[in-house]
């Protein structure tokens, strides 16, 4: 069904600001050289998946990851939240803030933290979360061969998979910028985002909560867990989505089913056909 879901490639301003979140790397570094096309999030457009108010859960079958229903975010308010660029030293903190909501989030990880912090990987599958690439080290995409871009992805993949023992269900490129080509010969689909909290700019923890007040049903809404800042904005964003009746779940569960080579900036919500 993929050709329903054709690609739009286009540079618009939105894109342009999208394509320069989500690095963590300085203002300057993201400005400099952005002129290549870049990935806008495109509406999956998921089918419905089912009636019912629950369905089983899309959690990768790791074993280790206690048995949930997910809601069906075609019925009710979901919302992803997704962490990039770690694991880092903070994760451990952020892991026990979404234990206390029993928020499932998605964690899009960099393979050389992943070499530095494997029990961190562990413990976020270990407590549902969901597992994507990041690449190994932040480079873009767009700016190296495709072979090499997919050796690099395949490098970041073998780490996750040495620490959980399974490989990652999501890629999400750095700058979320891909070259349509790699973009179609991936295995799995390409998490975007349509909320940027810009906390990896601003890192201000008021700021980040307030940006993550632009959520609405179906949002992928993009952080960062290796900015203390982020950390501390998590407790409030949580309580104030909550108080909205909003579900955190991971990209998988908001999407439904996500396709190979598609990206997606946004899931399904009530009401969505
Ligand atoms: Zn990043």
């Amino acid at each position: 069904m993929t050709s329903r879901f054709a690609p739009v490639h286009l540079v618009i301003g939105t894109a342009l600001v999208l394509a320069l979140a989500g690095c963590g790397a300085p203002l300057s570094e993201n400005w400099s050289g952005y002129k290549h096309t870049v990935v806008p999030p495109e509406d999956g457009g998921s089918a419905p998946v089912g009636s019912a108010n629950l369905q089983p859960s899309q959690e990768p079958g790791s074993g280790t990851a206690p048995a949930r229903v997910a809601p069906d975010c075609s019925a009710v308010k979901c919302v992803a939240l997704t962490f990039d660029d770690g694991p880092g030293i903070y994760t451990p903190e952020l892991l026990k803030i979404l234990d206390d909501y029993d928020a499932k989030a998605t964690f899009f990880l960099i393979g050389e933290n992943v070499a530095k912090h494997p029990q961190t990987v562990k413990d976020e599958v270990a407590a549902g979360h969901e597992i994507g690439n990041h690449t190994w080290s932040h480079k873009d995409l767009t700016k190296m061969s495709v072979s090499a871009a997919q050796r690099d992805l395949k490098k970041t993949d073998d780490a996750i998979e040495k620490a959980i023992g399974e490989k990652p269900t999501l890629v999400r490129p750095p700058f979320g910028a891909i070259p349509p080509s790699l973009k179609k010969a991936l295995a799995v689909p390409i998490a975007l985002w349509n909320v940027d909290t810009l906390d990896w700019k601003t890192r201000d923890t008021k700021k980040t909560i307030n940006n993550a007040e632009q959520t609405t049903p179906g949002s992928i809404v993009l952080m960062h867990d290796i900015h203390e800042s982020t950390i501390k904005a998590v407790p409030s964003i949580l309580k104030d989505l909550k108080a909205q009746d909003y579900h955190f779940v991971t990209v998988t569960e908001l999407i439904g089913h996500p396709n190979p080579g598609i990206g997606y900036g946004m899931g399904q919500y009530p009401g969505k056909k």
